[in-house]
């Protein structure tokens, strides 16, 4: 159904007129650049595709006013499912969005998170669940990483607890910054016995 949306005749990066009605090729390189790592502070493989602070990436947030941020986080969810690295490493996994907290989800309306799971699912054709429950919000500024064992169960509970423990697990979320909500999330999945787990941003801050 994503597939269905008009986009603009201007590229929503550069804002210059575009014949294909979509971001240019002169902007896509700069949507999607793949960057291996791990999450910060622990060993869990992380890939991000872009640099949050890079002009590409801020010109497209801001073109929400063209196509809606929504359509824009499927469509490059879209651009990204083309890619052989991402293919490879999302192959044979459960994506599991990084849950928002009820408050703001409420706010925003939607969640970017479920947004580029339930787009990369589709378009790669991988199970895509809601395995995490938010229960609070982080404050990474007064957390030290010794309370996180602690405070992970307070933050995420475990859905789906039925799920074999060897299922192969892929955290999405829009950004990591910190690292705290994925830490957070990977200690929640750790506690509950699962132990085969990634995770994929749209951007490192
Ligand atoms: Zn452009």
């Amino acid at each position: 159904m994503f597939l269905h949306f008009i986009f603009p005749t201007y590229c929503p990066v550069c804002e210059k007129p575009t014949q294909t009605k979509r971001v240019c090729l002169g902007c896509e390189p700069q949507l999607v650049s793949i960057r291996h790592g791990t999450v910060p502070g622990l060993r869990t493989p992380l890939l991000a595709c872009g640099n949050y602070a890079s002009l590409g990436w801020r010109s497209a947030i801001h073109a929400g006013k063209f196509m809606g941020e929504q359509q824009l986080f499927s469509y490059i969810a879209q651009r990204m499912s083309t890619r052989k690295e991402i293919e490879t490493y999302l192959h044979n996994s459960l994506l599991v969005p990084i849950p928002l907290h009820p408050q703001r989800l409420n706010e925003r309306g939607y969640n970017q998170a479920e947004i580029i799971a339930l787009t990369l699912g589709t378009t790669m054709h991988l199970p895509a669940a809601q395995m995490l429950k938010r229960r609070g919000s982080p404050h990474p500024q007064s957390q030290r990483a010794s309370g996180e064992k602690y405070t992970a169960a307070f933050y995420f509970s475990v859905q789906r607890s039925q799920l074999p423990r060897s299922t192969r697990i892929t955290l999405i979320d829009d950004v990591c910054t910190s690292g705290t909500t994925l830490r957070l999330a990977v200690s929640a999945l750790h506690a509950e016995g699962y132990y085969n787990i990634q995770a994929f941003t749209f951007c490192l801050g």
